[in-house]
């Protein structure tokens, strides 16, 4: 299971974002700062923005 903590990103925010690919827990936390902290969708969606967040996945089990 890859995991991306939102409090990662330096953001006041308990989320965490779960995923079986590492494509999956990316999207899920794009969705999650757009929705929840007004972030720029094309900013995170870009090439850089989603390697940024690819930086904080961590794996867990279950
Ligand atoms: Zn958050």
């Amino acid at each position: 299971m890859k995991v991306i903590y939102c409090r990662d990103f330096g953001l006041d925010c308990n989320a965490k974002m779960r995923g079986n690919s590492e494509d999956d827990v990316i999207n899920a936390a794009i969705n999650h700062g757009v929705s929840m902290h007004g972030q720029d969708l094309k900013k995170l969606s870009s090439d850089d923005g989603r390697t940024e967040i690819a930086a904080k996945i961590k794996e867990e089990e279950g």
